[in-house]
């Protein structure tokens, strides 16, 4: 009675070779819920790979990585000194900013560090001059390792390609002793681009969605059938004492809230297909019923109310097929906000 990731592991494999045999220089990024499967499993497969490098999004992930995977660990966010991060020669720290490469370089070890130069995210980074700064500072005080430089990209609305021109050129003017570029979010065609304009720099990309979860069809979700109760129109059910719209099936499912169920990711919001599907939404509330990611009979069906903790009511209007009790059914997720009960691998 769970809430089961099916992965058709030959598919999932052979989609992962063929990236990292495409894109040698591949950095896998392990963050979060692992992009619904877990650091570790991202861990181990990563070292199945063969790449030399793995990043992780926070210091406070490298212990679920760094006994599964013998490479480096890159850890995406900067670096900071309140965070304490000790000293280990498989780290390679995110340096933002020139003050904390200030105190990386007097310290007594020699970490290895990339220079991240500001983007248009305006995330974290570095500005053309302050990179110049670290250019003077590394070349007079070799107290860290340099990587590489990193540029994290917004995702692409349209190309990136003359952002990363001129960034280029601001790692070209800063003198840094690295001709290895660390990048995010670039597609297939513009990393090509880019290697033919600058035939001396190594270009890594990192990514986690395209190679978790890239192989979409490999990837099944499966809720159990728990219970089912057929209804009359204006019956009571759910905690809030609602009455169904209509006669049907109230169906229990495996799933809740404490899964990621029923959770919107927010959304950007500014497309027109975004603003029509909240529209629907809106429209479906004002009837009390919200569209679930629960599949059954080939329709996505209705949260008969909010979902619970651990499972969720859907409405089955009449005519339906209705699953029985123990049965599978499908329902669509997104991965980065999902918590499974169980990954079966086949
Ligand atoms: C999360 C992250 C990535 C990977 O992003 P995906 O969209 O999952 O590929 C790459 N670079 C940085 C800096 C990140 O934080």
């Amino acid at each position: 009675m769970s809430l089961t990731l099916h992965v058709d592991g030959v598919r999932w494999r052979r989609h992962l070779r063929a990236m990292v045999e495409r894109e040698p220089g591949l950095v896998p990024v392990a963050k979060g819920n692992g992009y619904g499967f877990g650091l570790g499993k991202l861990a181990r497969r990563a070292q199945w790979l063969g790449v030399d490098t793995l990043a992780v999004g926070t210091y406070a992930e490298i212990g679920e990585v760094s006994k599964r995977f013998d490479g480096s660990i890159l850890v995406l966010t900067p670096w900071r000194e309140f965070l304490r991060p000790g000293y280990d020669e498989r780290l390679i720290h995110t340096v933002s900013r020139l003050s904390d490469l200030e105190m990386l370089v007097a310290g007594p070890h020699r970490p290895r560090v990339v220079l991240e130069r500001a983007t248009s995210m305006r995330r974290h980074g570095m500005s053309a001059r302050e990179l110049r700064k670290a250019g003077d500072l590394l070349a007079k005080i070799p107290g860290v390792v340099l990587e590489g430089v990193a540029l994290h990209l917004p995702l692409a609305q349209v190309s990136h390609l003359g952002e990363v021109n001129a960034l280029l050129t601001d790692v070209v003017a800063s003198g840094l002793k690295t001709t290895t570029i660390y990048v995010s979010h670039l597609s297939a065609t513009e990393l090509k681009q880019l290697r033919a304009s600058w035939p001396d720099f190594t270009f890594r990309p990192r990514v986690g969605t395209d190679l978790w979860l890239g192989a979409r069809d490999a990837l099944t979700v499966s809720a159990t059938v728990l219970d089912v109760h057929p209804v009359e129109r204006g019956d009571a059910y759910g905690y809030r004492g609602r009455h169904a719209p209509a006669a049907g099936t109230i169906v229990i499912v495996s799933g809740g809230t404490a899964h990621g169920v029923g959770l919107v990711a927010p959304t950007g919001g500014s497309t027109l297909r975004n603003r029509a599907s909240s529209v629907v939404r809106g429209g479906l509330d004002a009837m009390g019923l919200v569209r679930s990611p629960y599949i059954i009979d080939g329709k996505s069906r209705l949260f008969a109310e909010p979902p619970h903790m651990q499972a969720s009511m859907l409405f089955l209007p009449s005519g339906s097929r209705v699953p029985a009790v123990g049965d599978q059914v499908e329902l669509a997720v997104r991965f980065t906000i999902t918590s499974f009960d169980k990954i079966v691998v086949s």
